[in-house]
């Protein structure tokens, strides 16, 4: 199979980061649209780093050490969120 790392570490985290980030912001909609937008909006601004991987087997850090560490994610989700939340499209 083939798996993109950078998909694997946003699933990873974007439920944490959005949780986060509704929290201090109680407007914040969480619907899956907006989820969806956040991710995909995420994912374009993070490196494509495709690996193949007989088993489907993931070690995390492994990800994240190869698109440039777990912050550099967790800010592109963040600015994904707020780029989302001032235009949602649902
Ligand atoms: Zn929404």
């Amino acid at each position: 199979m083939i798996i993109n790392y950078s998909e694997v570490a946003v699933k990873e985290l974007i439920d944490e980061v959005l949780d986060d980030y509704a929290r201090n912001n109680p407007n914040t909609c969480t619907c899956e649209r907006c989820k969806d937008d956040i991710m995909a909006l995420a994912l374009n601004n993070l490196p494509v780093k495709y690996v193949s991987s007989e088993q489907g087997e993931i070690y995390t850090k492994v990800v994240y050490d190869q698109i440039g560490g777990k912050a550099q994610v967790i800010a592109a989700i963040m600015s994904a969120i707020q780029k989302v939340q001032k235009n949602p499209r649902h």
